[in-house]
């Protein structure tokens, strides 16, 4: 048997429609906040990841999904959006137009990590990105478009903020941590050892143990904020604070890549509980940040803009574990049963006829019994019935069942549509 690679999904029928609610829910909310839909390759030069996510990152150190392809050309699958849709938006020229510019996107990501509850090799990320725009105004807008798809979907989560500073605050910061960090060099990961020289924030976002117990204590970049990123920290928290939106300043929070500067913001949600410890898991399903320096990285002007990008897999998991009532598979309006050849080729008719109304309509077409096609119908959760025949051919007209009340009523074939639509 051939089976799918590690860390991979196969979405199935049943599980497509709360997959479906929460891209519904989430392109809603894009519009209601003018926002436009992007797409883009599914690979890319490696050099846009290796420039754009940046070197010291384990997204670019370990995890890519990197090939040449036939003409040695190095190419790598997506392994996040972000800087796919800044090389888009200087490719075609959208950095000149009328600002901000707003846009969204699905898409699905590939990264080589240890497959675990939550995380996978490929999983599906629903991404905004707002540009043009530096104000904590535009932070808050960003924000609370989260917060607006998260309430929509009942998905109740913890919202922290924090500030990773600019150019001109960070080089301090860095500097206190090295310092920090060099006295327990020793205990750290052998990942964060290297960190220590190359980017020392990124032990903050370490999942080890005892680099996070270390951590715990490391100085906060909160105090060494320059006056431009304090005020707007604080702007950015008034603003949140008088939509009524709940926050947490988390000094901890600095983000997995290397482009963020200033508000970076994570919203994170139970998904499960562990059946033996009965302990409940939380993870951040919806993360992002402003990156003002990123779309001159990737060789286009200098345009701020900020975004984050939601886990599709993990809002599934959420929604789900939420405990509210998630969608289930749409059944028929109407399922017609034909009995004998000439039955069989009316009740395609009829089904093609409502169809092209746009109604969701079955009828027999593996040869079953008559018994066994209403067990079917009923399986299926068909509303209504029509046995069809000979007799109800040359008629016209056939009883319609109704499959929960087991009313029966005598119509015209002509008018199924009607009967079966006007509720
Ligand atoms: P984490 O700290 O969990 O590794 P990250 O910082 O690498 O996350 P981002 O690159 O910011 O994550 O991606 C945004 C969102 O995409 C995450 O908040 C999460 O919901 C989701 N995500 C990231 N990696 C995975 C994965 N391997 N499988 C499933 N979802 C993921
Ligand atoms: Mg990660």
């Amino acid at each position: 048997m051939i089976i799918k690679p590690r860390g991979t999904s196969d979405i199935l029928p049943k599980d497509s429609p709360v997959w479906q609610k929460i891209e519904e829910t989430a392109r809603d909310t894009a519009r209601i906040y003018g926002y436009g839909e992007i797409r883009f390759p599914t690979f890319e030069s490696t050099e846009l990841f290796a420039r754009g996510v940046g070197d010291t990152t384990d997204v670019v150190q370990k995890e890519m999904y990197t090939f040449s392809d036939k003409d040695g050309r190095s190419m790598t699958l997506r392994p996040e959006g972000t800087a796919c849709v800044v090389r888009s938006v200087i490719e075609n020229g959208l950095a000149g137009e009328a600002m901000p510019l707003k846009l969204y996107y699905f898409t699905s990501c590939f990264r080589y990590e240890k497959p675990a509850a939550g995380r996978y090799r490929e999983f599906y990320q629903f991404g905004t990105e707002l540009f043009g725009a530096e104000t904590p105004a535009s932070d808050a807008q960003v924000i609370s478009l989260a917060d607006t798809l998260l309430n929509r979907l009942g998905i109740r989560s913890d919202l922290k903020i924090n500030s990773i500073g600019c150019k001109a605050c960070r080089p301090k910061y860095r500097e206190a941590l090295i310092s920090y960090f060099k006295q327990y060099e020793d205990r750290l990961c052998d990942t964060c050892k290297g960190r220590l020289q190359t980017n020392p924030m990124r032990i903050l976002d370490c999942k080890s143990p005892i680099c996070k117990e270390i951590a715990a204590n490391a100085p906060k970049v909160t105090d060494y904020l320059c006056p431009d990123c304090a005020s707007h920290l604080e702007a950015t928290k008034a603003l949140l604070d008088g939509m009524g939106i709940k926050y947490e300043v988390d000094p901890g929070i600095v983000r997995g890549l290397d482009y963020y500067t200033k508000t970076v913001f994570e919203f994170i949600a139970p998904i499960d509980r562990d059946s033996k410890t009965d302990e409940i898991k939380r993870l951040t399903i919806c993360a992002g940040g402003r990156y003002d320096g990123l779309v001159e990285e990737i060789g286009g002007p200098r345009l701020p803009g900020i975004g984050f990008a939601a886990g599709m897999d993990r809002l599934v998991a959420a929604m789900k574990f939420s405990g509210r009532e998630v969608p289930a598979s749409e059944a028929p309006a109407v399922y017609i049963a034909p009995l004998g050849q000439r039955a069989s080729a009316a009740a395609q008719k009829l089904i093609y006829d409502l169809r092209q109304k746009g109604v969701y309509a079955e009828c027999d077409i593996v040869g079953r019994s008559l018994k066994s096609q209403m067990k079917y119908a009923d399986k299926t959760g068909a509303e209504y019935t029509v046995i069809i025949g000979d007799n109800e051919i040359d008629t016209g007209s056939a009883i319609l069942k109704n499959m929960k009340t087991s009313e029966q009523c005598e119509i015209k074939l002509d008018n199924l549509y009607e009967v079966i639509t006007k509720r």
